[in-house]
């Protein structure tokens, strides 16, 4: 509950007045403005000494607000509740109570605006809607004190001497006082941080006195611009800062920046400025005057960056996403150093001979505690940055080991990686690329495929991805064309890239026996990758009928859980051997 010394902020004689007016317009005793206090009910009256020790639980203020609506007692002494309470059997032998709820901007219930008659009332020949109107007043007196009262200890420092606005240092004060409200009570706060554009180039040409002109006429304007509830600060230069108690809504910001794009005068110049400014606010911000301040910074440039001349809110999510996002390339990157990624192998199964054809390197994340993440919980915050070539990288060379291990155990496999394309806009990873399969024989880069996806690069772009790709083919290696059919322009890729296969995505396989289009789209890839003359394997062979059902529409290879799922190097290679001695068998 508010503390008395809002109340004693409060301007007494408009309280008093309305009061005054309710006594009069229902012709009783007195009309009392009281609230509950935590442990005393204050009352606001001129009238009367009134003790000020009634506890909570006899509080008729409190009784009105846990009522929530009008609250009507007319004849107390009959009333079995109150026959006994203090102000009944006391001063001021109260009968008669009608008391209704006032709330704060929020809602919250915070005292009580009542008619006391000492003798009893009949609530029938009383209309209420005048008790109503005057407690809204009241309402909007608090709403206005408690942005408008000053703390106390407010000095002339205080005070922006060139604009007669409250400064830096009373935001401060003010604004860690209306969080702490803004806590206590589930309120709003919203912070605007307002910076004109352009006003630099005032001050030059026309010299500090002009600017300082258009800085104190465009304080006018802001004050004019807002409620008198709101707060308009002068931060310094040309800043402002306008708090206000609840959500600074789409028609107060342009209101506010209709203000500053009217033309202004100052001695003989006309001066067109305009403003961009930047919003946010508890709750949806944190709760912290200096981060709160901060984000309204980030927000006005990131209005400043649209253009200028509007206002733009803080995006507390997207930056969260944002924040988190640099961490989790710093985490990945430093995962990288400590060789905590690794590349987990998944068999391929040849289906025109039966042998294991190799594997595809899918990368894991070992975690000091021992769990083991899949790239879906990272490879997308990665994405697009500087580590995608890094790790572009380090899968290639991890690759090429594998090769070089199954080469010195006389193993016949092959390996795949998966690249990401817009790596071949990157020179440092095609001289990386280039230099790498240099020191391999023949043999070997013959046998690495790099799996690529379709690019979301654009068109001018693309012809740069196409032309390195086709450079490092010269090298040796292998391409094929990552899960086929799920992009936008999977045919052109046939047609663009000179890839030796075709990867069908799992999402059309899992479900092709159940869904006759998903059939149709693998058995249409199949007949493309016959007629291009490219190798094609199935991705997501869950089961033996998938299985089957590739085999019969003539695909190549199949690869998934029906088989194995991906397993570290030395588990891959065992899993090979056992299926290669049970295939012999049969
Ligand atoms: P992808 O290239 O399509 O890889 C195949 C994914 O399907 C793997 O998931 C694999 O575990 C999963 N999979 C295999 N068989 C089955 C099956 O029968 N059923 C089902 N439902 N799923 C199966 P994983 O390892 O989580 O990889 C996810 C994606 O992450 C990969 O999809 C690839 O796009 C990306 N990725 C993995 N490693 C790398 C990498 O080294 N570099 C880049 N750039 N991307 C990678
Ligand atoms: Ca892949
Ligand atoms: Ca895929």
């Amino acid at each position: 509950m508010h503390d008395a010394t809002l109340i004693d902020a409060l301007t007494e004689e408009r309280v008093d007045r309305v009061r005054w007016i309710a006594r009069q317009h229902y012709e009783v005793t007195d009309a009392w403005f009281t609230l509950p206090g935590e442990d005393q009910q204050w009352r606001r009256t001129r009238v009367g000494a009134l003790s000020t020790d009634i506890p909570d639980a006899l509080s008729l203020a409190h009784r009105t607000l846990r009522h929530d609506a009008l609250f009507v007692i007319e004849d107390a002494r009959c009333h079995p509740e109150f026959t006994r309470h203090p102000l009944v059997v006391g001063s001021p032998g109260l009968r008669f109570y009608a008391g209704v709820p006032v709330r704060d901007h929020e809602g919250v219930g915070i005292g009580a605006l009542c008619l006391v008659h000492t003798s009893p009332v009949s609530a029938a020949a009383l209309n209420f809607d005048m008790l109503h109107v005057l407690a809204s007043q009241i309402e909007d007196e608090i709403g206005h004190h408690l942005l408008t009262r000053r703390p106390p200890g407010l000095t002339l420092d205080d005070i922006d001497t060139l604009t007669g606005l409250p400064n830096r240092r009373f935001l401060q004060t003010l604004m860690k006082a209306e969080l702490t409200l803004a806590r206590q009570h589930r309120g709003h706060l919203s912070v605007c941080l307002l910076n004109l554009d352009g006003f630099k180039s005032i001050n030059e040409l026309h010299g500090s006195d002009i600017g300082d002109a258009v800085l104190r006429t465009v304080a006018a304007r802001l004050r004019d611009a807002v409620r008198r509830k709101d707060l308009v600060i002068h931060l310094g230069g040309d800043e402002f800062v306008i708090v206000m108690r609840d959500v600074l809504q789409a028609e107060a910001c342009q209101r506010i920046l209709d203000q500053i794009r009217s033309p202004i005068e100052t001695s003989g110049h006309v001066h067109a400025l305009t403003a961009s400014m930047g919003i946010t606010g508890y709750p949806g911000d944190e709760a912290d005057v200096d981060v709160l301040l901060h984000h309204a910074y980030q927000a006005m440039y990131s209005a400043k960056e649209a253009g200028k001349n509007g206002y733009c809110r803080f995006d507390l999510e997207l930056h969260h996403a944002r924040r988190a996002r640099i961490a989790i390339v710093g985490d990945v990157h430093q995962a990288l150093s400590q060789q905590r990624l690794e590349l987990f192998y998944q068999p391929k199964i040849d289906y025109r001979d039966d042998t294991v054809a190799g594997f595809e390197g899918l990368l894991r994340w070992r975690l000091p505690s021992g769990e083991i993440l899949p790239p879906g919980r990272f490879l997308p915050h990665v994405e697009n940055t500087w580590l995608d070539v890094e790790l572009s990288k380090y899968v290639i060379d991890k690759g090429l080991t594998a090769l070089e291990h199954c080469m010195q155990r006389g193993l016949p496999y092959a390996v795949s990686v998966n690249v990401n394309p817009s790596c071949f806009l990157d020179s440092g990873f095609i001289d990386h690329l280039h230099q790498t399969l240099a020191r391999h024989d023949q043999e070997l880069v013959g046998k690495l495929t790099l799996e690529i996806l379709e690019s979301t690069s654009p068109q001018q772009d693309m012809d740069t991805i196409v032309a390195n790709i086709r450079g490092c083919l010269r090298l040796g290696l292998q391409l094929s064309l990552d899960d086929f059919g799920t992009g936008q322009s999977s045919l052109s890729y046939l047609r663009t890239f000179p890839t030796q296969k075709i990867k069908i995505d799992r999402s059309f396989v899992i479900g092709m026996l159940d869904n006759p289009e998903d059939e149709a789209i693998v058995a249409a890839i199949i007949g493309l990758s016959k007629s291009f003359k490219r190798l094609v394997i199935a991705e997501g062979v869950e089961n033996g009928a998938i299985e089957s059902r590739l085999r019969a529409l003539g695909c190549d290879l199949g690869q998934g859980f029906h088989y194995s799922p991906a397993l570290p190097f030395e588990d891959a290679i065992e899993w090979a051997g056992e299926y290669c001695l049970h295939h012999r068998a049969f």
